[in-house]
């Protein structure tokens, strides 16, 4: 059974999805099966990975829709896409924003509708990666119900550490309420660094002393770059469009010491 991994923070712009993708490359990498459920209408992970969420039949939202109409005979390669990166994804697009009606019209369960399908394809992957949402609705919840831990990218930024409280809250309580009470914390990835400035260090303190007895705060941070800005439009990962760059260094390197705290 695939390890199954929530890429969460209700902030926007913090690196969720560019983690989500050189997380999972990373791990192809290293021979690793791996899949990225794109749970964000804005659709950034596949747009990212060079599919054009407009144009595509079958997204993320068409497997929810099955498992709502309680139609369990979806294959086991529904929707996804083989990516020529060596992940597969199951992507998204604006069809997902719709899906929050449907799935709070859901009388019992409306949590645990992507769970239901995790469930059945999670064999087939050593992990499963979700990139998330910039918000804690019922489509984020639905992931965190799904999920055996958050990875959380936090900006390097002195407001960011604000924001974290009411994420980890809200993990709190899906643990807490039962509705996945073996949610763990994988650990807080610090992005968009500048580490040579005062201020990082700082940061790093902060975020460290508030959290680091609790919470795996990781070593490797990710440096600010340019590259890293443009890889999305390109249409490829960090790997591919600036492979000796210090972007895909660094997460060259999280990927290793992910792999060895899991
Ligand atoms: P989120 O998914 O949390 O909204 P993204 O991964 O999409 O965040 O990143 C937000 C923006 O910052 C994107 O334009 C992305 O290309 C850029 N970005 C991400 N990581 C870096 C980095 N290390 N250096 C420079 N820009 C980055
Ligand atoms: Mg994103």
């Amino acid at each position: 059974m695939g390890r199954i991994i929530a890429i969460a923070n209700q902030k926007g712009g913090v690196g969720k999805t560019t983690t989500c993708i050189s997380l999972g490359v990373g791990l192809a990498r290293k021979k690793k099966r791996v899949l990225l459920i794109d749970f964000d209408p804005q659709g950034n992970s596949t747009q990212s990975l060079g599919y054009n969420p407009d144009m595509l039949e079958v997204t993320v939202s068409d497997v929810l829709d099955r498992v709502i109409e309680k139609d369990y005979t979806i294959a086991n390669d529904y929707g996804i896409i083989h990516s020529q990166e060596g992940i597969d994804i199951l992507p998204a697009n604006i069809e997902l924003a719709t899906m929050e009606m449907k799935l709070l019209a859901v009388y019992i369960g409306r949590e645990k509708i992507l769970d239901k399908y995790i469930q059945m394809i999670s064999d087939n992957y050593d992990y499963i990666l979700l990139d998330c949402k910039p918000s804690l609705d019922i489509i984020t919840l639905n992931a965190l119900t799904a999920a055996d831990s958050v990875l959380i990218p936090v900006q390097a930024q002195f407001y960011s550490v604000k924001g974290l409280e009411q994420l980890l809250n809200t993990i709190n309580q899906v643990v807490t309420g039962g509705l996945n009470t073996r949610l763990t914390i994988e650990g807080i990835l610090l992005t968009l660094a500048n580490p040579q400035t005062n201020n990082f260090k700082e940061i790093k303190k902060v975020v460290e002393g508030a959290y680091g007895q609790h919470i795996n705060v990781y070593h490797t941070h990710i440096p600010r770059a340019v590259t890293a800005e443009e890889a999305p439009a390109s249409g490829k990962s960090i790997y591919l469009y600036d492979g000796t760059g210090k972007v895909a260094a660094a997460y060259e390197q999280f990927t290793q010491e992910f792999i060895k705290e899991a």
